[in-house]
């Protein structure tokens, strides 16, 4: 149960942020695991750390007019959101999709705070993005909207203030028109923009970053276990960047990924997704922009069922499986979903996607005590090789993919470490939630107390 000191601040945030759930969602849960460290730390509550962590530095929300192919003028809302900087400059994704708004962005930017304190580099946290839709625009209209979106963000951002990086919608193409941008507007060739492309200041491993991660999480969690991820059966929704790395990645530690997904449906492959499956996916979706359905027209056995929006569940989490990797997006996982993971023997659960469970999901998991890894810590991998990336950037030297992987491997070890050893401390052993919360807050706390009333 919650301390009534925590009751009066969800409270207060949801009178005061009104018609943001998503936000509402992720400080409940932050806040329900830090009780125990708001206690033992009364100087955090005299001292208001907690107030002043869930209210943005600094919120803008821009205007963004472009021409479509056409010649009409369309109209999209930006938004970047300066959440927290005690540890380092903002860092956190762009997302273009159309369900963003601010609430989303919010909780997402919330999210990234504890995530880069985690990774262990000087990140601070932010997010940012656009209700734009790049699906069905051509090259020159993603350009023409990238080129308004960043007349208006460069104002705000740099190398040593804020450094924005990819999200949903957000992958290479709409990187490099961002930072061609950027760099025409402040003629200034600087770290600005992490994702970049390897020929003009990206990293090694950046696009592989948070699926790897995320597998070297899960293999960390089953290691508590003595187990690994050999001969384990799999289950992926998504099959953009995140889902594409995580699969590659599961095959490679002898797994077998079974799905894959996009908002039209999802497809079952008995066989498993190889690499040669893998390269049809990846020209797929990130070259022809197509759609997943045409994965189970190109191979013999596979099942693709649609979306039915009549159900109350989703179906790809209904099959027998080990493991599971939600990676498409914000609560794709409720509590119908958690009850059949569980029941169809699924008992690791790692979050390359943010917050894909609900909160009722989440219960589910940590009431049945199975390894349960939540996105902050388990998709922490790709905004720290972005953290990688700027540190290649300022030292203006390109290390090797060996380097760079021994890197993320060992950034993920030590966040399973924090959150693992933290859950110890606090006395939830293998609650990785309350275990992730608790490291990622206790040093962005520590650090702002240091810098005074700012
Ligand atoms: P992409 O845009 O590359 O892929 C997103 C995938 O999820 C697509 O298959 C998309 O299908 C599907 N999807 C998105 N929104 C919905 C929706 N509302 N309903 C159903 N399917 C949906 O994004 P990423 O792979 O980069 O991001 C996936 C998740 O991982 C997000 O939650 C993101 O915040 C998180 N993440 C990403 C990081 C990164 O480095 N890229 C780092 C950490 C977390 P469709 O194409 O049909 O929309």
């Amino acid at each position: 149960m919650a301390s009534n000191y925590v009751k009066d601040l969800l409270a207060e945030v949801k009178a005061k942020n009104p018609a943001e759930p998503e936000f509402h969602q992720a400080v409940t849960e932050v806040l329900e695991s830090l009780d125990p460290v708001l206690q033992r730390r009364p100087e955090y509550r005299k001292n208001r750390i907690v107030e002043r962590v869930l209210e943005p530095e600094r919120v803008f929300m821009f205007r963004v007019p472009w021409l479509d192919d056409q010649g009409n003028v369309q109209v999209n809302r930006g938004f970047r959101i300066q959440m927290n900087s005690a540890i380092g400059p903002y860092k956190g994704g762009l997302r273009f999709h159309p369900s963003v708004n601010l609430g989303i962005l919010k909780f997402l930017a919330f999210e990234q705070v504890f995530k880069n304190s985690l990774t262990t580099l000087p990140m601070g946290g932010g997010k940012g993005g656009s209700d734009f839709d790049p699906k069905g625009k051509s090259d020159n209209e993603v350009m023409k909207f990238c080129q308004s979106f960043m007349s208006e963000l460069f104002r705000h951002i740099g190398p040593n203030t804020d450094v924005p990086a990819g999200d949903i919608g957000v992958g290479g193409r709409e990187i490099g028109f961002l930072f061609g941008q950027y760099k025409r507007l402040r003629n200034e060739f600087t770290g600005v923009l992490t994702g970049k492309g390897l020929g003009w200041g990206g990293s090694l491993v950046r696009p592989e970053a948070t699926g790897y991660g995320n597998t070297y999480f899960a293999a960390e969690m089953l290691k508590t276990r003595n187990e690994t991820l050999a001969g384990k059966t799999c289950l992926v929704s998504g099959s953009g960047n995140v889902a594409q790395y995580t699969v590659q990645k599961i095959t490679q530690l002898g797994g077998r990924a079974a799905t894959l997904s996009d908002s039209g449906g999802y497809i079952y492959d008995e066989k498993g997704i190889d690499a040669e499956k893998l390269a049809f996916i990846m020209e797929l979706k990130n070259l022809r922009r197509g759609r997943i359905k045409e994965y189970a027209d190109k191979f013999k056995g596979v099942v693709y069922t649609p979306i039915d929006p009549k159900l109350d569940y989703n179906p790809l989490w209904n099959h027998t499986a080990h493991c599971a990797f939600p990676s498409a997006t914000q609560n794709e996982i409720n509590a119908k979903d958690a009850q059949n993971l569980v029941k169809n023997g699924v008992y690791v659960v790692s979050e390359g996607a943010n917050m894909p469970t609900t909160l009722e999901g989440v219960n589910v998991f940590l009431e049945h005590k199975i390894l349960y890894g939540p996105g902050k810590a388990a998709n922490a991998g790709g905004v720290a090789t972005s953290g990688l990336e700027m540190s290649q950037n300022s030292l203006r030297l390109s290390w090797t993919r060996e380097e760079v992987d021994e890197r993320l491997h060992g950034i993920m070890q030590a966040i399973h470490k924090a959150a693992w050893e933290t859950s110890i401390e606090f006395g939830c052993k293998g609650n990785y939630v309350n275990g992730a919360n608790i490291a990622g807050f206790l040093k962005v706390a520590d650090a702002m107390m240091d810098q005074g009333l700012v």
